[in-house]
């Protein structure tokens, strides 16, 4: 049979309610056997996540305070949940042997990684499944990424089809030094390692259960009430999380991409919702359907635009202008050119304090007949696959921004036709947006 990783986050797990819809999501399809959870979120607005009041204590800890407040609070959650489900629960001692180890001076990392552990052990007991902690399997090489030994390792402890396991989220080992010291992925990895355990197990599909119904087509504090992305590519789906769409964990993507395994991401609040499937290839009825996937931008980019006749004659131009810029240590987003002239569009934080010798040194190195620095843009992508080969997209974009007044100050579309970027004026954003998204939604 095949086999689904289920993966939820704090939201989703937040109070022994969230616990039940839990279980009566897994339960509703044998082929759910892997569950991967993160630590217990937020309650409501005002509340603190089990992953935040364990960074409180191990900060205390560390400036040799009384870290028992938020342990007692982090001890009073997860009780709550054992009580009201009646479940046996392990986790008391579990955070018994946290205190003695953050007395004895424990590194961050072991003392946020509780949260899932504790949790992972909760929800095993509740789900009379086998509990998976990756503190032994997940190797996390230094630059935070997964290594390649993990696929083989967690696959075996993950073997058995007719099993349910659950495995904590967030962490792994350092596979870097001998210790093996429990290491954590960056905030909100769960979504890591949900996608590692899904390739280790050979999974046919990773579910993502959260609090939204799948990838809004915009950020909806743009747009009221927009639609859902109901099928997205990979490709697509990192472009918009790119440019700055809310999506989920940018990495997560990562392990299951390479491995050709869909993810759907679901409402663990409303599962019979469809929400949204991100997968390798888009079905032809998807293709047909949709001719942008979504819109994502960003505020806070400069523009450098350097002009000089005969530029374009004057070999290595770009690498001069690019070396500048390396020299300093400053990646770019993007260099539209024209005849007599270039641009280098880069966050303006990267030029803060140093704007002046940045532009100095272009100029002695190119010395060009003008230089401006322009502030204040924001880039905006249109984004689809369905762009290659549909005509007229790049019109619809530009009449409905040309329609409602907004001055578009760039223009660039990659070479693989999945994406068109515009750069506005930052007072133009919303509008922009709005505008775009009217002209393909109504
Ligand atoms: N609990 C961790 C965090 O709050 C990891 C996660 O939820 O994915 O960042």
């Amino acid at each position: 049979m095949e086999r689904i990783v289920v993966k939820f986050g704090g939201s989703s797990l937040a109070d022994a309610g969230q616990f039940q819809k839990v279980k009566a999501i897994v339960k509703a399809d044998p082929r759910r056997r892997i569950v991967v959870v993160s630590a217990p979120g937020k309650r409501h607005p005002d509340d603190e996540k089990i992953t935040d009041l364990l960074y409180r204590c191990h900060k205390l800890a560390v400036a040799g305070g009384d870290f028992s407040g938020p342990l007692t609070a982090i001890r009073e959650r997860f009780a709550a949940i054992a009580t009201t489900l009646k479940i046996n629960s392990p986790v008391p001692s579990a955070l018994d042997e946290l205190s003695a180890r953050l007395t004895g001076g424990c590194n961050a990392d072991f003392a946020a990684s509780r949260g899932e552990y504790c949790c992972a052990l909760l929800m095993a007991a509740y789900l009379n499944a086998e509990m998976i902690d990756p503190s032994h399997s997940i190797a996390i090489g230094g630059d935070g990424g997964v290594l390649p030994e993990t696929y083989e390792t967690l696959g075996r402890l993950l073997a058995d089809p007719a099993k349910t396991y659950v495995m904590a989220g967030f962490y792994g080992y350092d596979g870097t030094d001998g210790q093996r010291a429990v290491k954590t992925f960056s905030r909100g990895g769960s979504d890591i390692s949900g996608a590692i355990a899904a390739r280790a197990a050979g999974a046919a599909l990773y579910e993502n259960w959260t609090d939204t119904s799948g990838i809004l087509m915009v950020d909806p504090r743009l747009v009221y009430d927009p639609k859902v992305i109901s099928e997205i590519s990979f490709h697509e789906v990192r472009e918009m999380a790119y440019m700055g769409a809310s999506v989920f964990h940018d990495e997560a993507i990562l392990p299951v991409r390479e491995a050709g395994i869909p993810i759907r991401i679901k409402n663990t609040n409303r599962p019979q919702d469809a929400g949204t499937l991100i997968t390798p290839q888009l079905s032809a009825d998807a293709l047909a359907r949709t001719e942008i996937a979504g819109i994502a931008g960003k505020q806070g980019f400069s523009m450098i635009s350097v002009a000089k006749t005969m530029l374009h004659h004057q070999a290595g131009i770009v690498h001069t202008l690019l070396g500048v810029l390396l020299r300093h240590g400053i990646s770019f987003e993007h260099c539209p050119s024209s005849i007599d002239s270039i641009s280098v569009i880069m966050e303006t934080e990267q030029l803060k304090g140093r704007e002046d010798v940045v532009v100095a040194g272009i100029r002695r190195a190119i010395e060009p007949d003008s230089l401006v620095v322009e502030h204040n843009l924001a880039l905006l992508a249109v984004v689809g696959e369905g762009m290659s080969s549909t005509p007229g997209i790049a019109g619809k974009v530009f009449t409905a921004l040309g329609k409602s007044g907004v001055n578009i100050r760039v223009i660039n579309q990659g070479a693989s036709e999945i994406n068109i970027i515009i750069g506005v004026a930052a007072a133009d954003y919303e509008k922009a947006v709005q505008e775009i998204y009217l002209a393909f939604v109504g």
